[in-house]
């Protein structure tokens, strides 16, 4: 699909002012291709790398020609993909192009890094900028570690932590996931009892989903776990990160006092984003795009110097209060009714109050001070309800 950006800058010109805005740069290379993974990633080989490098320093210049003037630049998020297979001077000069080409206060630098990265990168990668380090460690469990194909020891994990602390850095994020075939009543007490040693200052807990498209399937469908046994696992972490004292700030996040992610914020706020990479998504004013998504698809836009996109939209105002409730209800915090009010004057929000209030008599959400909100044990069922208030 072939769109031109021009209504976007037209829409930002008539707003005149500065946004703050996170920029996301999508990495779409790893080591192997793990069987669970729905990600845009390919096995890393060193031409694509160059290439991929290359083609995003001009995307980055492309999107700065555009949007630099309406935009400050606060957050980056490197995502993947592996982006940890990027080199501390390859981080650093993309930061510098970011610098350079916008007008940018990095508040956050989050580098995405694989658990069998080497601990010795770690200083070469806050000395270029990063600030945050998010490992995707999965869990903890040899057993089901084993089943998802990975294959590090959790002593490799404090390693990297521990020289993250060393060299400068203790905002530091882990990702387990739950609902993996192989999990057992124990995998809870090792997780658990890694995190309180390790005292990350950040936790995310993902369930295992899209496996339709995957060849972990396979694996999965000789010893699926049940929706019900998933969902005591979710509630089971959230009640024991809460316990230890990681506070649960949206569905699959928790955090220490100060520690959110500002750049993961920025989605369920609705607040705006660029993106850089294959497959990327981007959201500024009213208007959605993404990337091409194949690696060879983008290439060719970027070097072609023509705007193309996998989608594009530009939403009505009814469409982007749909989209800023679903986001902003996966949050704690919820939203504030009188703040969208405000955002979207023309729109009538009797329905809504109405429903929110029939879902608040039946224990589902919290209204207090015009402040909607999911009530947090029921954010398993988080969809459903937001799909009665919403449609
Ligand atoms: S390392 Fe992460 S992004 Fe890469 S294939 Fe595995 S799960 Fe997907």
């Amino acid at each position: 699909m072939e769109v031109y950006y021009n209504p976007v800058v037209c829409r930002l010109n008539q707003e005149r002012r500065r946004r703050k805005t996170g920029l996301y740069i999508h990495y779409p290379f790893c080591q192997t291709k793990c069987s669970y993974c729905h990600f845009v990633s390919s096995g890393y080989e060193p031409e694509s790398h160059r290439r991929w490098l290359s083609a995003a320093q001009d995307e980055i210049r492309r999107a700065a020609g555009l949007f630099s003037e309406h935009l400050l630049i606060d957050t980056v998020y490197f995502g993947g993909g592996t982006p940890s297979l990027l080199g501390p001077d390859e981080v650093g000069s993309l930061l510098a192009s970011v610098r350079q080409n916008f007008e940018a206060e990095l508040r956050e630098v989050t580098l995405e890094v694989n658990p069998v990265a080497d601990p010795e990168r770690i200083k070469g990668w806050l000395q270029a900028g990063v600030s945050r380090l998010s490992f995707g460690v999965q869990s903890f469990d040899p057993a089901v570690l084993e089943v998802l194909g990975r294959f590090y020891l959790p002593e490799k994990v404090a390693r990297l932590l521990e020289e993250a602390r060393r060299v400068g850095t203790d905002n530091i994020s882990l990702d387990l996931m739950a609902g993996v075939p192989g999990e057992s009543a124990r995998t809870m007490e090792i997780n658990l009892k890694n995190l309180l040693e390790l005292k990350p200052n950040h936790v995310s807990v993902y369930l295992l989903e899209e496996l339709e498209t995957v060849p972990f399937r396979t694996i999965w469908e000789k010893a699926p776990v049940s929706e019900e046994v998933a969902a005591r696992a979710y509630e089971d972490y959230r009640l024991r990160l809460e316990a230890a004292g990681w506070l649960q700030y949206e569905i699959a996040n928790f955090s220490q006092p100060g520690y959110q992610c500002r750049h993961n914020l920025k989605y369920w706020r609705y607040q705006p984003f660029l993106g850089i990479g294959p497959s990327a998504s981007s959201h500024l004013a009213n208007f959605r795009w993404t990337n091409p998504v194949s690696m060879d698809a983008w290439l060719t836009a970027i070097a072609s110097g023509k705007q193309s996109f996998s989608e594009f939209m530009e939403l009505k105002p009814e469409e982007e209060l749909r989209e800023c409730l679903a986001f902003g209800l996966r949050l704690r915090e919820g939203v504030l009714l009188s703040e969208l009010k405000l955002h979207f004057p023309g729109l009538d929000f009797s329905a809504f109050e109405t429903r929110s209030k029939q879902l608040a008599a039946d224990g589902l959400l919290q209204v207090d001070n015009g402040r909607v909100r999911i009530r947090t044990e029921k954010f398993l069922i988080s969809n459903s309800i937001i799909g009665e208030l919403l449609y």
